[in-house]
């Protein structure tokens, strides 16, 4: 037939569809189903855009070829693959019964065409496909390997190193958290962090960067930023139910995991946790963040009382909130792998940690005296929650 692609012809085809995948950010893999050298059917690699697992190149060809022949069955046509086929797509290869395969790289981890199994040389499933392998081998190895590359660059960027005196949790710990939908932030960039990761949630009005405390026209309390400090006994997961509540009274919501809780660094050395320390780490979370006044919910015991103390001007609202466990042991355990991941919580029990340096004004103590953390949780008792929320408000109008 004029014009009928042959193999490497095919594989051209196949290998620009390949780039199409890897331009959205997919494995780049991609194929053609050639009937009398014309193509029938084109896919590209579309799982993760899709949400599908079966969303292979392969598969994606094999439907738009079967909806052109109207046939579930492609007697006589030729799979055209720039990467050896996976289980899965041998299987569907065979299915519809096409007279050939082939494929350009070899795949040494999933390939089902010889390199980890063999599909089409198990004589009981396979009585028609023949296999033609390593067709313009070098074109389709290389996009897989320049795919590869930059993606390892990419994660070698965003990736931080762990100091060499620090343990870092692993992110599994965390897979289970419930009512917890939030994105996690890390930032090394603080000066006194010195190099361990911090992470926080910043959730809320975005736009509130330098707003002062004030209260608006109507009265009602502006918009503003929060600092929510957690427990030694948590972290910031136990803040979850206030999240929703402050965002919907306008303000932009920091919550922290302090160094040594939750998804931040852990230090070894319980010396390694003052209160001085962790009071500079929460002021230059702030300051890079560009927030210039901030009100403090605090239920660590005493970083909130010390940071209204020293950074008077930054946080001149605070509110004590009475700590509740953070839930089920599982949750509460999950940031602590071993018990060398605890110096943190080690070190705020110490007698001496929040020392006679915090002293809470009578005022400052006053607001939200009652309130205790878990009284926000929606499903927890009517009233209780109708009181925290009114404590917001009036924290929040003060
Ligand atoms: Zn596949």
């Amino acid at each position: 037939m004029t014009g009928a692609l042959d193999d490497m012809g095919a594989m051209r085809e196949a290998l620009q569809l390949a780039a199409q995948a890897q331009a959205a950010g997919e494995v780049p893999v991609g194929a053609v189903v050639l009937k009398d050298g014309v193509v029938i059917g084109r896919g590209y690699n579309a799982p993760i855009s899709g949400n599908d697992a079966c969303a292979h190149a392969e598969i994606i060809a094999i439907q738009a070829a079967c909806a052109a022949l109207g046939n579930y069955r492609l007697t006589g046509c030729t799979m055209v693959v720039t990467l050896e086929p996976c289980v899965m797509c041998s299987g569907a290869i065979l299915n519809a019964r096409f007279s050939r395969l082939v494929f350009g790289a070899h795949e040494p981890k999933t390939g089902a065409a010889g390199s980890v199994i063999n599909v089409f040389e198990t004589a009981a499933l396979n009585h028609q496909t023949a296999v033609t392998e390593g067709v313009l081998a070098p074109a389709c190895r290389a996009l897989m390997n320049d795919f590869f590359q930059g993606r390892r660059e990419v994660i070698k960027r965003t990736t931080t190193p762990l100091r060499e005196d620090a343990l870092r949790t692993p992110d599994a710990r965390f897979s289970d958290l419930v009512d917890w939908p939030y994105t996690p932030c890390y930032t090394t960039e603080i000066p006194a962090l010195n190099g361990l990761r911090l992470h926080y949630v910043d959730e809320g009005v975005r736009a509130v960067t330098a707003a002062p405390i004030d209260v608006d026209a109507s009265g009602r309390h502006g918009q503003g930023a929060c600092l929510l400090l957690h427990g030694a006994g948590g972290w910031g997961y136990q803040w979850r139910y206030w999240i929703e509540a402050l965002r919907a009274r306008g303000q932009r919501v920091l919550v922290p995991d302090l160094i040594g809780f939750g998804r931040s660094d852990k230090p070894k050395r319980v010396s390694a946790h003052s209160l001085a320390f962790h009071a500079q780490v929460m002021a230059g979370l702030v300051a890079a963040l560009g927030l210039s006044q901030v009100r403090v919910l605090d239920a660590s015991g005493g970083l909130g009382a010390y940071l209204s103390q020293v950074h008077a001007d930054v946080f001149p609202r605070l509110a004590s909130i009475e700590v509740s466990r953070v839930g089920a042991q599982t949750v509460a355990s999950a940031p602590f792998p071993d018990d060398g991941y605890r110096a943190a919580e080690r070190a705020f029990a110490a007698a001496s940690f929040f020392g006679d340096d915090v002293h809470l004004s009578s005022d400052k103590k006053r607001v939200g005296e009652a309130i205790r953390m878990d009284a926000m949780r929606p499903d927890g008792e009517p009233s209780a929650r109708a009181a925290a929320l009114a404590f917001l408000d009036a924290f929040l109008d003060a």
